[in-house]
């Protein structure tokens, strides 16, 4: 890839497991013209469910199957695995039916080629990788491993490494953001976010995200794109 619709530089978001929150992000993106990619498990769509993270509890419902298409039309649904085990624990076989299974059931629910993955836990190695680029038809995979770096990964689609996680790094997400926005670059550059809605429950700080976005957006020198889109060549 030399760049990204003819820009050097661009931004993309990837969310994880589907729960109801993601409604409410995905009308803060519509609103600032940001892309996302949301990482589904196709085995507990619809499920209803509760989490206790650090104190707090939140809902951790996921989105029922039948509202999939609507709810995430014009960003893109990738795959988490049918039912969020640690992919590394599982046979050769097993992993190649959690992802593919996933794969075809969520490219029916939104009418398109699903290609991307994001690894539940972020659990993933070599072997996992390898039968994800051979034996399905993902076309890149995310770990959860941040760089604090904008730079390409193009030989490591498979385990493909963001920049930063919002959840736990909210401040150095808006250090990089800055940092980002004043980057003069000759190179195709890649500022790649990810997290889980739910969590924006949890610290309450859906009202600083949406500062970060309005900061980040708007920019006529990036470009904001679905991880397909910035990741795989058009
Ligand atoms: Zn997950």
């Amino acid at each position: 890839m030399t760049d990204f619709n003819g820009k050097k530089k661009a931004i993309t978001f990837s969310y994880d497991d589907g729960v109801t929150q993601d409604i409410r992000l995905i009308e803060l993106f519509n609103k600032y013209g940001l892309k996302c990619t949301f990482n589904l498990n196709s085995g507990a769509l619809g499920q209803t469910a509760e989490l206790i993270r650090e104190g707090v509890r939140v809902n951790h419902t996921k989105i029922a199957p039948d509202k999939v298409r609507s709810v995430y039309e014009g960003h893109e649904v990738a795959t988490h695995s049918v039912t969020h085990p640690y992919l590394t624990r599982l046979t050769d076989e097993e992993i190649v039916r959690e992802i593919e299974e996933d794969r075809i059931k969520l490219s029916e629910l939104v009418g398109y080629d699903v290609v991307g993955h994001a690894y539940p836990m972020g659990d993933c190695d070599e072997r996992v990788a390898s039968l994800l680029r051979d034996r399905t038809g993902v076309k890149y995979a995310r770990t959860v491993v941040s760089t604090h770096s904008f730079d390409l990964q193009p030989d490591n689609l498979f385990l493909f490494d963001p920049t930063v996680y919002h959840h736990r790094e909210m401040d150095e997400m808006f250090r990089l953001g800055e940092e980002f926005l004043a980057l003069k670059t000759d190179e195709p550059k890649l500022f790649y976010i990810w997290g889980h809605a739910y969590e924006f429950d949890i610290h309450n700080d859906w009202r600083r995200f949406e500062e970060f976005l309005e900061m980040i957006s708007g920019r006529a020198d990036i470009f904001y794109g679905t991880n397909t889109e910035c990741l795989i060549c058009p």
